[in-house]
């Protein structure tokens, strides 16, 4: 990567950082999972709201922590909206392969070009945990529903 992509690439986890997309709790959630990256000190909360016909309608984050795990957060949210629970489970296993170096013949097009700016964190192990942060609690998110909350 030459210099001025990687600027490029930093230009844009630092604008999700500052300007977070889809921040904000989500009253009528019908899903949220909550993750903690005790190494980096990163917290985020998300929010969903799935339909009957199994589309996330509605997806929402909250959490601070380092500018990639919030610029993951944004971006996933950004990415999810109005996607299936199916597209949404590929696209996140497409990524959790992808920082960490594996093989991910999933994420093709945009999704592969969006996500692209992350891929980089693989070379650094303790921030490939930053990055998942969201996806990961996203994942149990779908897994346990409202298991978590107490209304
Ligand atoms: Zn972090």
């Amino acid at each position: 990567m030459d210099d001025s992509l990687r600027e490029l690439y930093q230009e844009v986890i630092l604008d999700h950082s500052r300007h977070p997309r889809h921040f904000g709790p989500l009253e009528a959630a019908t899903h949220e999972g909550e993750g903690h990256n005790p190494l980096c000190g990163d917290r985020v909360k998300i929010y969903l709201v799935v339909d009957d016909a199994g589309r996330i309608a509605d997806i929402k984050f909250e959490g601070k922590g380092c500018a990639i795990s919030q610029a993951s957060a944004s971006l996933m949210t950004d990415m999810i909206a109005g996607r299936t629970v199916a597209e949404a489970e590929k696209l996140m296993d497409g990524f959790l392969h992808m920082v960490k170096g594996e093989d991910a013949m999933d994420l093709v097009g945009d999704d592969r070009e969006r996500l692209d700016i992350m891929a980089g964190v693989s070379a650094f192990p303790m921030r490939v945990k930053c990055a998942t942060l969201a996806w990961h609690t996203m994942k149990s998110a779908l897994e346990h529903g409202m298991a978590a909350k107490t209304t």
